[in-house]
């Protein structure tokens, strides 16, 4: 496919890099969307051969993105979500989610790549509660100064803030875990993180599939280990991952978060990687 040119807004050209793979890209093509070239199709294929069973931790973590979503509308009443790195639309897209539960919710999907822009533009031509913008999430003052960021998205009432399959993306030395404190920082209390990170208590095979993204050439992170995912939330009140909230509020496989006739597994013995 030839790769159109695209504006984010009058004066930002953005050129659709296709000499490297790009994660979102890659991602649409675990889930079996069609918005992704070959490169990304053959990274696709390559963490699947490193790690069998990515394929399906990417519909689980989509899976699980809905339940949380869900959640946020109804059960913390939430009207705002802030997705970031929210990849390429699929299916049950933070939007419709929401604002099924809630018609009056408002979303800001952010993502660095921009075919994400692109194809979420048709989506979302006739939803002005719900807009996206192009952006490096790390640089939190473009985030949260941009025109639709201003008019979406209010500092005043709580947000949901999501970071969802996300921070495997950002290296270390970009301090990955300070982002969820100076995101959350300015909103008030009632504000909830929707928060999944590719997780390994198996230090060679997190750095085999680490190796294996690097070595496509698209920026990326790294596996962590459940401590290290779990700075994430530190400081805050973890929501119990069963219904019943009889369970310890720790971080689960989120397959098994809130998953009707599920239990929660803090460290399933049968996944070498999974999404915390
Ligand atoms: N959040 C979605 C989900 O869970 O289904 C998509 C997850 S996908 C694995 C990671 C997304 O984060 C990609 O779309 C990628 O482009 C985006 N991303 C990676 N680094 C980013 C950055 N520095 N700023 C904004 N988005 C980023």
């Amino acid at each position: 496919r030839e790769a159109p040119r695209l504006m984010t807004d009058a004066s930002a050209p953005q050129q659709i890099d296709t000499s490297r793979p790009t994660i979102a890209r890659a991602y649409d093509a675990l889930l079996g969307g069609k918005d992704n070239f070959q490169l990304d199709r053959d990274l696709a294929t390559r963490v699947e051969e490193i790690n069998p069973g990515t394929t399906v931790l990417a519909h689980e973590n989509r899976a699980f993105l809905s339940r949380a979503v869900t959640y946020a509308a109804t059960t913390l009443g939430l009207r705002q979500f802030l997705d970031l790195g929210s990849g390429l639309p699929t299916v049950e897209n933070t939007h419709q989610v929401a604002q099924r539960a809630a018609p009056d919710a408002r979303v800001l999907y952010v993502d660095i790549d921009p075919m994400v822009l692109a194809h979420a533009r048709a989506l979302l031509a006739e939803n002005d509660h719900t807009a996206v913008i192009t952006a490096d999430l790390r640089d939190v003052e473009t985030v949260m100064s941009a025109d639709d960021t201003r008019r979406l998205v209010r500092t005043d009432e709580p947000v949901c803030l999501m970071l969802v399959s996300l921070l495997h993306c950002i290296p270390d030395h970009d301090n990955p875990f300070d982002l969820v404190r100076r995101y959350l920082e300015p909103f008030p209390s009632g504000s909830a993180l929707v928060y999944s990170h590719l997780c390994s208590d198996r230090p060679e095979r997190a750095q085999d599939f680490t190796a294996g993204v690097l070595a496509s050439g698209t920026p990326w992170g790294r596996v962590r280990s459940p401590e290290e995912c779990a700075q994430a939330v530190e400081g805050l009140r973890v929501v119990s991952p069963t219904e019943d909230d009889s369970y310890p509020a720790v971080l689960v496989d989120c397959d098994t978060w809130r998953r009707a006739g599920v239990a929660p597994v803090e460290r399933p013995g049968d996944k070498p990687i999974w999404e915390h």
